[in-house]
């Protein structure tokens, strides 16, 4: 069976990395995490090849020209892409493929694999604890939390383009309910060659 493709989005802050990373585990060889490209700084704790692949602009600009990518886009002011290779090798291994991505990548990646996209956009209850969870984190600046937190507003405008919308209050319940959508993606409908099944049904008949 081919795989599928689930795609975790939401602001800063609103835990989507911690959940999709922790249930993609969980899942074992069932499932794969797409490690994404970046301009970003490194932050501490941080590690090259583990969290992303820490580049410079000029190479990234060099690998867009390189058809490297699936997606890529600009997100907080920093280059962020994902690239073909990985991801279609694990599709052809049958894996739920994670995809942690911003809403623009999103958009992208549904137009490009129509069928096996499943998308869930992870949030907090209100904007108070997302606040709060961003300045504890302790990884902005009061400037690049400013821009995190214009971008979330921005963001919660493409809530009604996922399929599933997950408040992430509670990091264990969240977790069951990710499990759950990423299991369910890969029997839907579309990505079976439904006719095949109807034919099938016609013939005993
Ligand atoms: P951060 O800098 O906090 O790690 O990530 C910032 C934002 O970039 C997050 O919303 C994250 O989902 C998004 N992002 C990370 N990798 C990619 C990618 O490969 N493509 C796109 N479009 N967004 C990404």
């Amino acid at each position: 069976m081919k795989g599928s493709i689930l795609v975790v989005s939401g602001p800063s802050g609103s835990g989507k990395t911690s959940l999709a990373r922790s249930v993609c585990e969980e899942l074992g060889e069932k499932a794969y995490f797409s490690i994404s490209t970046t301009t970003r700084p490194m932050r501490e704790g941080e590690k090259n090849g583990v969290d992303y692949f820490f580049i410079t602009k000029e190479e990234f600009l060099q690998d867009i020209e390189d058809g490297y990518f699936l997606e890529w886009a600009e997100v907080h002011g920093n280059f962020y892409g994902t690239s073909k290779k990985q991801i279609n090798e694990a599709l052809k291994k049958g894996q739920i493929v994670f995809l942690d991505i911003d809403v623009q990548g999103h958009e992208a990646v549904r137009k490009e694999y129509p069928d096996i996209v499943t998308s869930v956009f992870v949030t907090t209850k209100n904007k108070h604890i997302l606040f709060q969870r961003l300045r504890k984190r302790g990884t902005e600046t009061e400037e690049t939390l400013e821009v995190r937190l214009i971008n979330a507003m921005h963001e919660m405008k493409k809530i009604p383009e996922y399929d599933y919308l997950l408040i992430n209050d509670d990091f264990e319940d969240a977790k069951k309910f990710l499990n759950a959508v990423a299991i369910a993606s890969l029997i839907k409908t579309t990505k079976y060659d439904v006719n095949d099944f109807i034919k099938e049904w016609k013939e005993i008949k």
